[in-house]
């Protein structure tokens, strides 16, 4: 599994980081630090470990935007 985060919708508020804040996290700017990871205005991950499912997940769901979207 792979997640995806559009960088068009997030908005930065970073609810994510606190859901999997191994995959997640602030820049200095107080920006998603995937940003500076992206290729364009998407961000696509490496393979998740699979006990790292559950969290991504979580962050799925609490994004207030839907930017991010999980890749089977
Ligand atoms: S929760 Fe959603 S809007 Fe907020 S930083 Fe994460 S991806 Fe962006």
């Amino acid at each position: 599994m792979r997640f995806i985060v559009d960088l068009n919708k997030c908005q930065d508020q970073v609810q994510c980081v606190f859901a999997a804040p191994q995959r997640f996290a602030v820049d200095d700017d107080g920006r998603l630090a995937l940003r500076g990871q992206a290729n364009g205005a998407v961000f696509e991950s490496e393979v998740i470990p699979e006990d790292e499912i559950d969290s991504i997940e979580e962050a799925v769901m609490i994004c207030p935007v839907q930017a991010i979207s999980i890749e089977p």
